[in-house]
């Protein structure tokens, strides 16, 4: 008799019940249909196919293009007990052969591949002799070839569904729009299947989005007063600032390290490793960094350049919170951040299509920073999916701003720019406008002109704020080529005139009750200081079990796990394999060590 999805949810994954979609996409698949489930990183995809392998006959097979991915998950589900293995590059030709040996005794429930490997003859041969509970095809969108990740060998999966009819397919992506989705179902044959839409919110993502004031400072305080021991990814644009950045936080006593494409390849499997083994490092990285990393308690994810589209940053903050917990997307720009990108754009070698799409694309990431609106409710109306309500977990929620109509302002600010000549930074064109009487003022003579003096009703704090959001809205722009120069831009005649309303958001000096209470976010769920220190006695334990089997710490508890214990306590084990995350695998594995720290006087 096979076992039902909930027992093995229960008895394996230690988990009381499935998510919004996942009882239904596993029973349909559980049943041998065909399913494309689309949802996004941290949705809950995994168990979509990993139940259904184990509640039917035979072996699931898993295709997956990522080698570092598949490892990590054939230890997670180990160490729940479940028999699993990966068949990649990296495997010598006898542990090879073993796996597949073992595939074919039926001693393997999941068998992770590579989409080379599965098309080899003599896997396919092996193939043919085994009892196949499915073929799940996991980051399905690389059958794409306008997706950015797009692998040949994807396109040859379409083999599968005329060699193994029988046997159900799942494809399974985080990538959801329209084109890449008909792709997939047209190239894999998946036309007779159900097409699965989750979600695409992260309600456990806190965005906000800050004015650059002096980034350093701002990500320094952000991590000391809200993340405090937590791991978390810091990207920057470049490797330079990569470099100093990560040296700057070591400084600092923030244990980080860097990661882009310019380092070794020694150093970069190194530094990774190390920030999925250890508890608490903070990887400061280029977009070099994030694909295939499947850590599920990243706590934050900090932008200290601008990323170079809505969907790239909703990619790479989606690497924050795996495990539900509460986490942060946390970013500041300045006006420097949007002259670089448009910089980019423009220089460029792409096609003149091409740069206006991604014209289109920076425009619409800019109003997303700019937004006066729930960041949730922007982010997931650009992915064609609507919120209802604003969803209180975004700084414009939490503390909502303040637009004003900043119609003469912009015509003040413009005209400034115009009278100095256009060759002048925001600095200077803001001391003219503020009538700062400094030497370089008076040099060019510019305490002389109309627009002199006339912006004393805002600070310079103020004024830089207005100027920013002149550049976004594309009235201004900044010459990089040249010394950072502001030029009025092709549209700003109406504006110019007075003749166009502009609104514009009012910057909030300081971050208030956005903030964090506690340091540490898990820690931040246990209010009371001797269930903290318990915790962190777990986690300690945690570790020590996790080195000396050299795995990650969270494929043996998450914190989730970590939390509810500390939180409540259990006695037996019994009590402990009610808690979400303890399956009977591993309250055999850990259980008597984590009863008898929790049993320990605390202090202890
Ligand atoms: P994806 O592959 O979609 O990025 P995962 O499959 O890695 O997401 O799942 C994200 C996290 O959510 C994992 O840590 C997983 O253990 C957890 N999870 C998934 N489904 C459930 C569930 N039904 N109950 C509790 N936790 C779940
Ligand atoms: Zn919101």
């Amino acid at each position: 008799m096979s076992p039902s999805p909930s027992d093995v949810l229960r008895s394996v994954f230690g988990y009381e019940s499935f998510r919004l979609q996942q009882a239904e996409i596993i029973d349909h698949v559980t049943a041998g249909g065909d399913a494309l489930v689309l949802m996004p990183t941290g949705g809950g995809k995994s168990l979509c196919y990993q139940v259904p392998a184990l509640c039917r006959p035979g072996v699931g097979v898993v295709v997956s293009p990522l080698i570092a991915l598949m490892q990590d998950q054939v230890e997670a589900l180990r160490q729940l007990g479940v028999r699993a293995a990966a068949l990649n590059s990296s495997l010598s030709y006898g542990e090879a052969a073993r796996v597949e040996r073992e595939m074919r005794q039926g001693a393997l429930d999941l068998v992770y591949v590579a989409p080379e490997r599965l098309l080899t003859a003599p896997f396919l041969d092996a193939l043919d002799d085994c009892a196949l509970a499915l073929f799940a095809i996991d980051e399905a969108h690389c059958v794409s070839q306008w997706g950015h990740d797009f692998r040949p060998e994807y396109l040859e999966l379409a083999l599968l569904r005329e060699r193994y009819p029988g046997v159900p397919r799942i494809a399974l992506t985080a990538t959801a729009d329209d084109p890449t989705r008909r792709e997939i179902v047209d190239r894999l044959g998946l036309a007779g299947g159900r097409i699965f839409v989750g979600s695409f919110d992260r309600p456990n993502i806190r965005y906000r989005v800050r004015a650059k004031d002096n980034p350093r400072a701002q990500l320094l305080s952000f991590l000391r007063q809200e993340h405090a021991g937590d791991a978390g990814i810091v990207y920057c644009l470049s490797r330079a600032k990569v470099d100093e950045v990560a040296a700057w936080l070591c400084d600092a006593g923030v244990p980080a390290l860097p990661y882009h494409a310019g380092l070794d390849k020694a150093v970069r499997a190194t530094n990774q490793d190390r920030f999925l083994k250890e508890d608490g490092v903070v990887m400061v990285a280029t977009i070099a960094f994030g694909m295939g990393i499947d850590k599920p308690d990243v706590r934050f994810v900090a932008h200290l350049d601008l990323p170079k589209s809505l969907e790239a940053y909703y990619q790479e903050t989606g690497r924050a919170g795996r495990d539900g917990l509460p986490s942060d997307a946390w970013m500041v720009y300045g006006i420097q951040d949007v002259a670089k990108l448009r910089q980019m754009i423009d220089a460029s070698e792409a096609p003149e299509r091409q740069k206006l799409i991604e014209r289109r694309k920076l425009d619409a990431l800019l109003g997303y920073c700019e937004t006066a609106r729930c960041r949730r409710q922007v982010l997931l109306d650009y992915f064609g999916e609507r919120l209802a309500e604003p969803c209180g977990n975004c700084d414009t929620c939490l503390e909502p701003v303040e637009v004003f109509d900043g119609t003469v302002l912009a015509q003040k600010a413009l005209s400034c720019v115009y009278r100095t000549g256009q060759t002048f930074g925001a600095g200077h064109v803001i001391d003219v406008l503020t009538g700062t009487d400094g030497e370089r003022v008076r040099q060019f003579g510019h305490d002389r002109l109309s627009t002199f003096g006339i912006g004393g009703e805002l600070s310079k704090t103020e004024w830089k704020s207005v100027f920013r959001q002149l550049v976004a809205l594309n009235l201004l722009v900044v010459d990089v080529a040249g010394h950072g120069g502001l030029h009025l831009g092709p549209d700003c005649r109406d504006a110019l005139r007075g003749e166009r309303p502009i609104e514009l958001r009012r910057d909030r000096r300081r971050e208030r009750k956005v903030a964090r209470a506690a340091a540490g976010a898990a820690a931040e769920l246990l209010h009371d200081a001797a269930d903290r220190a318990l915790f962190e006695r777990l986690r300690a334990l945690r570790l020590e079990l996790a080195k000396a089997q050299g795995v990650p710490p969270y494929v043996i508890f998450h914190d989730a796990t970590l939390v509810e214990m500390a939180r409540r306590r259990p006695r037996s084990l019994p009590e402990l394999g009610r808690l979400p995350g303890v399956g009977e695998a591993k309250l055999g594995r850990y259980g008597a060590a984590f009863l008898s720290a929790m049993a320990q006087p605390s202090g202890g």
